[in-house]
């Protein structure tokens, strides 16, 4: 600044010398204002050129000048940069806030004051059924029209949360969505999303299951607690008294059955997967399951002309890793289940098969009732039952086949089961190779 100062009254001084010289006090005048003139039209042209640069917004080709503009230049390019930098910082933290939001598994969507959607990530989308661009700046209940999340929104404290349809429901598949709405800044709110399908899934399974356990026990129970009755009330002789009492005990062995699959069944949620290290002879299993089944045949066709036939195989010495109480349990459900529904007369093969590739495969064909396809992908439901008086009168519990899948799946290996109406049924157990010991 001194400098050019200086250069500016040195030239002055030089110019109204020169001016003085030629043509007298009117010269050095002149000699001035030429000076001043020049020096402001330089300075003009560089602000100009200054302006330029600064509107075409080019910080990293600044105009060449020299002197304090030059510094100016200098500055003003320094503070640009950092606010480039700091712009660009601050753009990379908004995008990687948004990347996180965006990777929630949980739906976000920011609203005005209005409620319309200002910002929304996928997951909304999806569960709301927006297009996250499309859709910005529409009134939220314009797209989502489910009432009690309209009656949710109007409120004016946003309490708990509301459980509604996700868009992509369908009779078939139920979505189910928990929304909650909070204030935030001034007056706008954010709206979360959350998919509980399979939370509320498995409420309406457990609310089922204890309904139906509930049911099950309540049975028997109505039914003793008559015979106690009338045992209690009426004068009955001895005979009377005998067979009101093995039908208590029926009963009672009912619900023993029962309580003692429904323990089996946690037993199998509650502990860990079985080892690979605890062989299981292959040839004992078949002993006593064959045994427990001769003897199911016996009692449950004893008047029958005809007994059921019933015909066992397991190879020698070959022996399944895994935990013998759950192998026995679903071997047995399957075997005793051929038994139970097959007619007296009927053939029952159950039998163990080493297949190409060292897996082992068990299976038990009957040539019993059959069951109608419809039923066959819920037959392994806890307590379905194709015909429920005919699984009782037999002792069935409803749990076998649960059991059985159970087991199998803790054993890494899978249940299958063909069925044909009226011509019989075929229920297989493949173990892999990796539990067979040949
Ligand atoms: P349950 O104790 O009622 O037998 P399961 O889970 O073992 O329960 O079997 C479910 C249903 O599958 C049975 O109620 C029965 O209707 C059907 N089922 C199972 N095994 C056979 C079979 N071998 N033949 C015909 N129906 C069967």
């Amino acid at each position: 600044m001194f400098s050019r100062t200086l250069g500016l009254v040195f030239g002055m001084a030089v110019a109204s010398a020169t001016g003085f010289w030629l043509d007298g006090p009117q010269g050095l005048l002149a000699g001035a204002l030429i000076v001043c003139v020049y020096t402001l039209l330089k300075d003009l042209w560089k602000g100009q050129k200054l302006a330029n640069w600064l509107r075409h917004n080019n910080v990293q080709e600044p105009p060449e000048m020299g002197g304090i503009w030059g510094d100016l230049i200098d500055r003003m390019k320094r503070i640009l940069n950092e606010q480039r930098k700091q712009t660009k910082l601050e753009q990379q933290r908004l995008q990687d806030f948004l990347l996180a939001i965006q990777a929630s598994p949980n739906g976000v969507v920011l609203l005005d004051p209005e409620g319309r959607i200002e910002w929304c990530n996928q997951t909304a989308a999806l569960h709301l059924g927006m297009d996250a661009k499309r859709d910005l700046m529409q009134h939220v209940v314009h797209l989502v029209r489910d009432p009690v999340f309209k009656k949710y929104l109007s409120t004016d404290v946003h309490e708990g949360e509301v459980i509604i349809d996700g868009r992509n429901a369908s009779l078939q598949h139920t979505v189910k969505l928990s929304v909650q709405l909070h204030n935030y800044g001034e007056n706008r709110q954010l709206l979360l999303t959350r998919d509980v399908t399979a939370v509320a899934h498995a409420d309406a399974m457990r609310r089922d299951f204890v309904a139906n356990v509930s049911h099950e026990i309540r049975t028997p129970l109505t039914v003793m607690s008559g015979f106690i009755e009338t045992l209690q009330n009426l004068p009955l002789n001895e005979q009377e008294r005998e067979q009101y009492l093995g039908l208590m005990s029926t009963q009672a062995l009912r619900m023993q059955e029962l309580v003692n699959d429904l323990l089996i069944l946690s037993q199998l949620e509650g502990s860990s997967l079985p080892s690979s290290s605890d062989p299981v002879l292959l040839s004992n299993l078949m002993g006593a399951i064959e045994s427990e089944a001769r003897g199911l045949s016996a009692s449950q066709h004893v008047s029958a002309d005809e007994p059921q036939v019933l015909h066992f195989e397991a190879p020698e010495g070959v022996q399944i890793l895994g935990v013998a109480k759950e192998l026995h349990s679903a071997v047995s459900n399957l075997v005793n289940n051929a038994v139970r529904y097959t007619p007296a007369g009927g053939l029952i093969t159950a039998l163990w098969t080493v297949l190409p590739d060292q897996r082992i495969q068990f299976s038990v064909v009957d040539t019993g009732p059959g069951i109608a396809s419809e039923h066959l992908p819920r037959l392994t439901e806890r307590f379905y039952r194709v015909d429920r008086s005919r699984s009782r009168e037999s002792g069935g519990t409803g749990l076998g086949l649960s059991i059985a899948k159970h087991v199998m799946q803790r054993h890494g290996g899978e249940l299958k089961i063909e069925s044909e109406l009226g011509k019989g049924s075929r229920f297989v157990l493949v173990f892999p190779a990796s539990r067979v010991v040949l």
